[in-house]
């Protein structure tokens, strides 16, 4: 146990809570200092994307936290994608090879309040409106500001963790020391939140247990469940050109687009236009940097370290795993501060640049080839490869969302699967016909070298 050592975490986010409160089970007394008001207490959204989607990283995570058990209440599985065409005809995908590969539907302020819920009964501070508005990297001393009273405050700790998301503040301090890398790239592309309400009985109005999407080439529609009967959609659109948010600035145009591109969801949404005006576009950005720490003062993680696209669903899962990771060098070195944030950053940094690059090729994925023919084809031989060898053709998918390998270790192997994949499927037409010694032989000679670790 370590009592004697203060830790301040920036940002009650997910990953905030979270890690607070492994921590705080270590012995270490912490706190956090969260600039927004407790969602708890005061209605308001609850930033970015009303929905998540769970899977088997953050569920690890969540579970060494003691917290997945009780958070069955509130999660929806999904057991894959359900594509709608523009005729409205319906299309499942199932996300992996049996019923137990799902992700989980869940609300990100339902989520965000069971975390800070379980962090403060286990002995975590929280402060509410405080904005760090910097640090001093030699002292480690924060400096806050008191949204309530425009006050300026200063904590002294043994550490500082900036879990304060991709505009991190800490990130910004660390920015001003010479010899930082940093990135960032956004997509042409904005997103925006809309709802399906629930029907008259409070009951789903589509396919309760799937993540439903309408892909048309460079746009999409996707929408995920939620425990009260409703459905959280994101639409993605460019920012600019035809078909983009640039081009839907009036009423008749967004029921217009909406009526010929997704009509079976056009007529489930009373309330689009209103929702449509009244939610903001945001934006999507992928940031890499490096150093993610400094000395044994401050660290950076999830987001702030490492902010990713949203399209495989990944950035929180991967954001827990980094809890996972740091707690479990913490057990092995102690508060050797400096250490740890070393090591975390060597582990952590290949595989967050990896998820990073793996994001940006599905958006390609969901907005474009999950309805192509080809691909659903590529699909059946893909889980038709891994029912014949499980233990060496893993689809890069399940890799990524349904088991803890490295993301670095599925971006390459997903790259020669996906080469094999090519190959296999160049000339075929039915899963029935596919060539079983020329996909063993290719298993063997260029899968079975590369470790699945
Ligand atoms: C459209 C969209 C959909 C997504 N879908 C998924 C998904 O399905 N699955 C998934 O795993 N991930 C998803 N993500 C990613 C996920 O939302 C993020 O990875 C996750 O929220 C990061 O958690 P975090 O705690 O690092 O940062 P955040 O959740 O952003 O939390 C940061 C916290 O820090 C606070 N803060 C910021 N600045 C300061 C400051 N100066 N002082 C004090 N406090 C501060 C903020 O108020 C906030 O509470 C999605 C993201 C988007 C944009």
């Amino acid at each position: 146990m370590h009592s004697s050592q203060r830790i301040s975490l920036v940002g009650a986010g997910l990953n905030g809570p979270l890690l607070a409160l492994g921590l705080t089970e270590r012995g270490y007394k912490v706190s956090i200092h969260e600039r927004r008001p407790d969602m708890r207490r005061v209605r308001m959204s609850a930033g970015r994307s009303i929905n998540l989607a769970l899977s088997t990283r953050g569920i690890h995570a969540l579970t060494q936290g003691g917290l997945w058990e009780q958070m069955q209440d509130i999660v929806i599985p999904m057991k894959g994608r359900m594509m709608h065409s523009v005729s409205s005809e319906l299309t499942f995908q199932p996300y992996g090879k049996d019923p137990s590969e799902v992700i989980n539907s869940i609300s990100r302020a339902e989520l965000n309040i069971s975390l800070m819920n379980a962090a403060e009964s286990r002995g975590v501070k929280i402060r509410f409106q405080h904005r760090c508005v910097g640090m001093d990297l030699r002292t480690g001393e924060l400096r806050l500001q008191d949204e309530t009273s425009g006050k300026n405050v200063t904590v002294e700790s043994d550490a500082v963790i900036g879990c304060d998301g991709s505009a991190s503040a800490i990130r910004n301090e660390i920015l001003k020391l010479p010899r930082f890398n940093f990135s960032q790239q956004y997509l042409d592309y904005g997103y925006k939140e809309l709802t399906i309400p629930a029907g008259d009985d409070g009951s789903h109005v589509l396919e309760k247990n799937a993540l439903h999407i309408w892909p048309r080439g460079n746009y999409m529609l996707i929408a995920l469940p939620n425990i009260d009967g409703t459905f959280a959609c994101i639409l993605f659109l460019p920012f600019e050109g035809e078909n983009s948010f640039g081009s839907l600035t009036t009423q008749v145009a967004v029921q217009q687009f909406f009526q010929s591109r997704f009509p079976d969801a056009f007529a489930l949404m009373p309330n689009l236009t209103d929702n449509f005006f009244a939610n903001p576009i945001g934006a999507m950005v992928t940031i890499k940097c490096s150093p993610w720490h400094v000395d044994e003062r401050a660290l950076l993680l999830g987001d702030a370290a490492h902010a990713i696209v949203p399209f495989f669903g990944q950035g929180i899962n991967c954001g827990f795993e980094d809890c996972t990771v740091l707690l479990d060098l913490l057990d092995r070195h102690g508060p050797d501060w400096k250490r740890v944030f070393s090591e975390f950053e060597q582990a952590r940094k290949v595989n967050t640049d990896a998820i990073a690059d793996l994001a940006v090729e599905n958006f390609v994925e969901m907005r474009d080839k999950v309805a192509d023919p080809k691909f659903l084809l590529r699909k059946k031989v893909e889980l038709a490869l891994e029912a014949k060898y499980p233990q060496q053709f893993v689809p890069k998918y399940a890799m990524v969302t349904f088991h803890r390998v490295p993301y670095s270790t599925a971006l390459r192997r997903g790259q020669v699967q996906d080469a094999m994949l090519s190959e296999l499927c160049e000339s075929l037409e039915r899963v029935e016909d596919l060539d079983w010694s020329h996909a063993a032989h290719l298993i063997r000679t260029k899968l079975a070298p590369l470790e699945l670790s």
